[in-house]
């Protein structure tokens, strides 16, 4: 695979010597333009030598809302002091939301949470050429009810369906309780699994896409590191399922932990005969290998996704067909998210019915939620579907923090746009209004929103795993802007509605911010937006101007006359 070559020349070096790409291209006998051609791509991948010291902070939702702003500029001061050995700029977010704005790298060492002075003292080290300590967070179990293992894999669901092997009644278990695909789309998990297993042939995959980049989302990031052996064991059993026989755990780069935890559990699971060649003594072969991902939110997509592991740029495939049919090499694929396959041993183990009653509030099922922003106890939460925002916030959460009220909501992201904190009924659907308000609600106060997956879809909402709080003091309008820089930035430029569209909202949000955007020019901006949304290949370009489209709905006063 050239991706995981050029990862490990740029490893060994730094950059992407030429004549390393040449020695490549060589040994592989592939043409340089072809590593060009996928080299060029990808952010992570350096043509030229990096400075000495290439400082990157995150720029985007929480970090932003947080202050990454000014920890940039206090960077870019101490540059100025050390000297052109040392690069300041920003970078898509790391993952690391929970400890905003304090998410940068330092000569690509991830670090989060530390202090201006830890920051300061770290690049004052790079600067001198001496070897920048490692960060890791805690592997310890954290008592989730998605790990019936308690911290201490056994692979008992695994053992069970080799003992007596029943797809149908696995597949039957994941359809009563509900589960269903938690990177963001929400597809009965059964489904998926049950098409690639009715297709033909031999060869099929399974991928587990860890490729976690949404801004303000990082509970994937959890739970490769503390359950990677759950992920391990599901995978086993969507290769029995569906027939596949080899699958990948596709990850970002930047989880340097949860890479290394995912290494030491394959380590373990191959010892223990869970992957091989011979399943636990069932005569089916398994194996599985780590993908890891040469950066780029786009890359989460699933198709860009398996068009990166194919070697190619990793824009966007046009679809149908969908991996179920044609995924990995054309091969039937089976494409889930961690926490997804996460879920899967327990419901094995404890029942399909087991899962779907932890709903509360008519709900079924538990997930986790990572939550930051404006709130005190910001983290990876598993929660019940069904739970309010209220509930979330003020007491999963710890409320808001420094004493501000709330003011908006995002809950997917910056994919989904914002959500005031009272919607009144002229701007609910209409459907919501009659089936989900008391018959004389003026609107919905958006502390008694249930988080679950058929009222947001009512609400016209979208439910992803990235719930970010904004208190009074965030104007919408500024907020927006970042969201749809973002946009701007991670689109991977194959569809001109896209590309230019996210160019052109990024400029009328900047006009608007600087009072230079004449109000017929706003009509501009819903028209773009839906433009956008029907012409757009992919996910990206279909929510990009979800951002300002909500602020221009509910957020008027932030945005001027
Ligand atoms: Fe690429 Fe944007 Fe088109 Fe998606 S919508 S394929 S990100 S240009």
């Amino acid at each position: 695979m050239i991706v995981q070559e050029l990862h490990a020349i740029q490893e060994r070096c730094g950059y992407l010597p030429a004549a390393e790409l040449r020695a490549l291209s060589e040994r592989i006998n592939a043409p340089l333009h072809r590593l060009h051609e996928v080299a060029s791509f990808f952010p992570h991948y350096r043509m030229r030598p990096p400075a000495a010291v290439e400082v990157q902070v995150c720029r985007d939702m929480s970090c932003h809302l947080r202050g990454s702003v000014g920890l940039r500029r206090n960077f870019e001061a101490l540059a100025n002091e050390l000297g052109p050995s040392v690069v300041v700029q920003g970078v898509s977010c790391l993952g690391q939301c929970d400890c905003a704005p304090s998410a940068v790298t330092i000569n690509d060492h991830v670090y989060w949470g530390l202090s201006d002075e830890e920051l300061r003292n770290r690049v004052q080290a790079a600067a001198a050429r001496e070897p920048l300590p490692h960060q890791h967070r805690d592997r310890a179990p954290a008592g989730w009810r998605i790990d019936p293992y308690e911290g201490k894999p056994r692979y008992d669901a695994l053992r069970a369906f080799v003992k007596t092997p029943d797809p149908a009644a696995l597949l039957k278990a994941l359809e009563i309780a509900g589960l269903r695909g938690m990177g963001g789309a929400g597809f009965p998990t059964f489904r998926k699994w049950a098409a690639v297993r009715n297709e033909p042939g031999e060869v099929k995959y399974v991928i587990c896409n860890a490729d976690e980049s949404e801004p303000g989302t990082f509970k994937d990031r959890e739970l490769l590191r503390r359950t990677p052996y759950l992920v391990i064991e599901a995978m086993v059993l969507v290769g029995l399922v569906t027939g596949a026989k080899q699958g990948y755990i596709y990850v970002r780069h930047e989880y340097h932990d949860e890479i290394d935890a995912l290494e030491d559990a394959l380590k373990q699971a191959r010892a223990e005969n869970i992957i091989g060649p011979n399943v636990l003594g069932s005569g089916q072969s398994f194996m599985l290998e780590i993908f890891i991902s040469p950066g780029g939110y786009i890359q989460g997509e699933e198709s860009a996704l398996l068009e990166a592991m194919e070697d190619r740029r990793g824009e966007p495939r046009n679809k149908p067909p969908f991996p179920v049919q044609q995924g990995l090499f054309n091969k039937p694929t089976v494409i889930n998210n961690v926490e997804t396959l996460a879920w899967v041993p327990a419901i094995a183990l404890r029942g399909g019915a087991w899962y779907r009653d932890q709903g509360i509030n008519g709900a079924t099922g538990l997930r986790f939620v990572s939550i930051s922003g404006d709130v005190n106890q910001p983290g990876a939460y598993e929660v019940p579907l069904g739970q309010t925002v209220r509930d979330l916030i003020f007491n999963t959460a710890g409320g808001v923090r420094g004493g501000q009220k709330l003011k908006a909501i995002a809950t997917s992201g910056p994919s989904g746009g914002f959500l005031p904190v009272f919607i009144p009924v002229a701007s609910l659907p209409e459907k919501f209004v009659k089936e989900r308000l008391p018959a004389a609600a003026a609107g919905l106060d958006i502390l008694d929103l249930k988080l679950d997956f058929n009222t947001m879809g009512a609400l016209g909402a979208m439910l992803g795993a990235a719930f970010v709080v904004f208190g009074d003091r965030a104007n919408m309008l500024e907020q927006a802007l970042n969201c749809v820089e973002f946009f701007r930035n991670e689109s991977c430029g194959k569809c001109v509605p896209c590309r230019l569209g996210s160019q052109k909202l990024v400029e009328l949000i900047g006009a608007m911010l600087a009072g230079r955007c004449p109000r017929p020019q706003l009509e501009l901006v819903n028209e773009l937006t839906q433009t956008m949304t029907l012409t757009s290949i992919c996910g990206l370009g279909q929510v990009a101007g979800n951002p300002i489209a909500s602020v221009l709905k509910y957020f008027q006063q932030d945005v001027g006359k």
